[in-house]
C-alpha cells in the first residue's frame, strides 16, 4: 500500500520533496521538543537492550510539529523497517490486515490521522495491539470460521491532531501517548538555520531568529517561510537573508510580525464583525469564511489561542481583548 500524500492544512504537494530532504534523520538532530525525546530515547534504549519491539507510541498534536519526523526517527533509532499509512487510506480490514502480515519483527508501522480509522479496521488493531495475532473470517454464513494468523511482534506508532477524536479502545492499547508542543522560538531559529544548511542558502542569525518568530511555533512553517524568503533573497540580495531581508520579504508575502497571516486576520475580523465578538460555534464561522472547519481548529485556532487572540469557551468562540486590540478596534465594556 502507498503512503497517502496529505494535500490538507499546512502540506502541499510542492512542500513534499522540501520536507523529504529537510526531515531530521536521528534523536539527535530532531531539534526541540526535549521532554519527549528524552523519553523516547529511554523506552527507545530500554527496548533494544531487551531486542524487543518498542511499545504502541501515539504522537498527538497540531500539524506541522513533527510527528512523522519522529516516527522514522523511531524507526531508524530502533534499527528497523516503516510501513506508512494513513487512517483514510486504509479502507477495509483486509488492507490492513496485508500490511500487518508483511511486516518483519519488531518493525514500525506508523498510522498517520490514526482517528480516520473506519470503526471496522480499527478492531482488527485491537488483538493486533495486544496479541499480535489477527482473527480474519474465513468463509460466509453458517459455515463461516474465524482463523487466527500471528503476527511478528510490531510498534504501531500513530499520529493525530485529535487525540480527544479516538476511541478508547484503540487509544488504551498504546504504551507511549506524547504530546508534541508548539516550538520555542530559539528552536526555531535553530531549525532555520539547520534547513539553510541542507538548502544551500546563507542567512545570519538576526535572519533566522526573524523567520522563527514569524513560524507559529511550527517547524514546517518555519521551512516554509525559509523557502519563500530564499527566493526573494536569491533574486534581490546576493542570495544572502539579514534580518533585512527577511523583514522585506516577509511584509511582501503579507506575513505580520507575530506570524499571522491573511486567513487569521480573516477569522479575527469575522468573530468581530459578522458575530459581534463571538461566542460563535466554529461551523458558522467556518462557512462565513468558506474555510474548513477541521482546518480552522487544527491550524489556525491553536496559534491565534497562544497568542491569547482567541479564546474557546463552552459556547463558542469569542475574541479577547487583546484580539479587538489587534484589530484596532474598542473592545466592548463587559
Ligand atoms: P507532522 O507529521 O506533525 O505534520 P512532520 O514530521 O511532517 O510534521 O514535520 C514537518 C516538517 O517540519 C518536516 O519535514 C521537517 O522538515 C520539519 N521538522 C519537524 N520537526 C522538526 C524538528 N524537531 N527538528 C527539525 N525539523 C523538524
Amino acid at each position: 500500500m502507498e503512503t497517502e500524500r496529505i494535500v490538507s492544512g499546512w502540506k502541499r504537494p510542492d512542500d513534499w520533496d522540501l520536507e523529504t530532504s529537510l526531515r531530521p534523520r536521528t534523536l539527535a538532530e530532531y531539534i526541540g521538543q526535549n521532554k519527549v525525546k528524552e523519553q523516547m530515547m529511554l523506552f527507545i534504549t530500554a527496548a533494544k537492550q531487551r531486542e524487543e519491539a518498542l511499545d504502541h507510541v501515539l504522537l498527538h498534536g497540531p500539524p506541522g510539529l513533527g510527528k512523522t519526523s519522529l516516527a522514522h526517527i523511531i524507526a531508524a533509532e530502533m534499527g528497523v523497517g516503516i510501513h506508512n499509512t494513513s487512517g483514510p487510506a486504509v479502507e477495509r480490514q483486509g488492507d490492513l490486515v496485508a500490511i500487518l502480515t508483511s511486516m518483519q519483527a519488531n518493525d514500525v508501522l506508523f498510522v498517520d490521522e490514526i482517528h480516520r480509522l473506519s470503526r471496522a479496521v480499527e478492531e482488527v488493531l485491537y488483538p493486533a495491539m495486544e496479541d499480535s495475532a489477527v482473527d480474519i473470517i474465513i468463509g460466509k454464513g453458517p459455515g463461516a470460521r474465524s482463523v487466527r494468523i500471528d503476527l511478528s511482534p510490531f510498534t504501531l506508532v500513530g499520529a493525530t491532531t485529535r487525540a480527544g477524536m479516538l476511541t478508547s479502545p484503540l487509544r488504551d492499547r498504546f504504551g507511549v501517548i506524547s504530546r508534541l508542543e508548539l516550538y520555542e522560538i530559539e528552536d526555531l531559529q535553530a531549525i532555520v538555520q539547520r534547513a539553510a544548511k541542507i538548502l544551500n542558502v546563507k542567512i545570519n542569525e538576526a535572519g533566522a531568529l526573524e523567520i522563527a518568530k514569524r513560524s507559529r511555533g511550527t517547524p514546517r512553517v518555519a521551512n516554509r517561510l525559509l523557502k519563500r524568503v530564499r527566493d526573494y533573497a536569491q533574486v534581490k540580495a546576493d542570495n544572502f537573508i539579514s534580518l533585512q531581508v527577511a523583514q522585506e520579504a516577509l511584509a511582501m508575502f503579507e506575513i505580520d510580525i507575530n506570524g499571522l497571516e491573511h486567513l487569521d486576520r480573516r477569522i479575527l475580523a469575522t468573530i468581530q464583525e459578522v458575530f459581534a465578538g463571538g461566542p460563535v460555534g466554529v461551523e458558522s464561522l467556518a462557512a462565513t469564511i468558506g474555510e474548513e472547519a477541521n482546518t480552522i481548529e487544527d491550524v489556525y485556532e491553536p496559534f491565534l489561542m497562544q497568542l491569547g487572540l482567541l479564546q474557546r469557551t463552552a459556547r463558542g468562540r469569542c475574541l479577547t481583548k487583546r484580539g479587538y486590540e489587534y484589530l484596532g478596534v474598542t473592545p466592548p465594556e463587559d
